[in-house]
């Protein structure tokens, strides 16, 4: 179904595959008038995407940003509402979360040489492809080259936890990123709450989002996903007793990066669309953080 509002998409800004313009035209063209560009560890593509959205007259542009957290054995997402992209503070914690995760890609590969396994730098970078580099990829590299015959092995053996190749990164946690958002003047949002990367040797996640969102709450998180591109009513029903529980606000959008093929829903298009109140809590709080700061200026 179509929803007026998507406060979770993705440009070339990170690993999407429309430029923010482009994204900005497309969303607009399926009915979106609220949207959220939140690419992976980046604002970059908030002004492009604003000055397209400025275009269409009847388009608010949100400017947000997807967080990568850590949490033993996955990973957690928060997102982040009216950050100013011009924000100096911001802009180093970005580039920091970003180069943790070049820097240790870098690492393992070269400890794998020291080790006498020949994969390289580019090899690991052309599997990524647009997304950023992590040690998937890596372990793809090895099988390619014929050193383990899966993804698992290349775990087990070499950079699994206790593994020879094994580099640590810096970390934030969850909590860290919320309280973060929140002391720069934004807007937290956990996002798709039923998937938290897994872990990366596909073994299942025991998460408890019980207590997870005690701590996040506790950090300052506003809201959670709800509506979330395919959740089925069962799932949305279930996330909003919990958002209700926590006293979160439901929000949500399609994670539409343009990459997964046909079935892809395009931006706005949700299982269970944004209900208006959703799309008006973000909309006030945006309107209480430009009153605020314009009662700074
Ligand atoms: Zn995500
Ligand atoms: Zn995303």
């Amino acid at each position: 179904m179509a929803s007026r509002g998507d406060f979770h998409l993705h440009s070339t800004a990170s690993d999407g595959i429309l430029s923010p313009s482009e994204l900005v035209d497309l969303a607009y063209s399926h009915g979106v008038r609220v949207m959220a560009l939140t690419d992976h560890d980046s604002t970059e593509g908030v002004a492009e995407a604003r000055a397209a959205a400025a275009r269409h007259g009847d388009l608010t542009l949100i400017p947000g940003v997807e967080m990568g957290t850590d949490i033993p054995g996955g990973e957690v997402h928060v997102l982040g509402y009216y950050l100013e992209p011009e924000n100096v503070e911001l802009q180093a914690i970005l580039a920091r979360l970003r180069e943790g995760r070049r820097g240790r890609g870098l690492g393992i590969v070269e400890k794998l040489n020291e080790m006498g396994l020949a994969v390289t730098w580019e090899q690991v970078q052309r599997i990524a492809g647009d997304a950023s580099v992590g040690r998937p990829h890596v372990a793809q590299a090895l099988v390619d080259k014929g050193y383990v015959a899966d993804i698992k092995e290349a775990f087990d053996k070499y950079i699994g936890r206790n593994g020879p190749a094994y580099v640590e990164r810096e970390k934030m946690t969850p909590a860290e990123a919320v309280a973060t958002i929140v002391r720069l003047g934004g807007v937290a949002c956990l996002a798709h709450p039923t998937d938290f990367g897994g872990r990366e040797d596909g073994a299942a996640n025991p998460l408890d989002l019980d207590a997870l969102l005690t701590g996040l709450k506790a950090a300052g998180l506003a809201g959670m996903e709800v509506y979330y591109k395919e959740y089925p009513p069962e799932t949305v029903e279930r996330l909003r007793a919990a958002a209700r529980k926590y006293g979160l606000v439901a929000w949500g959008g399609t994670d539409y990066h343009g990459i997964h093929g046909p079935n892809e829903p395009f931006p706005g298009q949700m299982h269970s669309p944004l209900p208006e109140e959703s799309i008006e809590a973000l909309l006030e709080l945006g309107r209480e953080r430009e009153a605020g700061r314009a009662r700074k200026a």
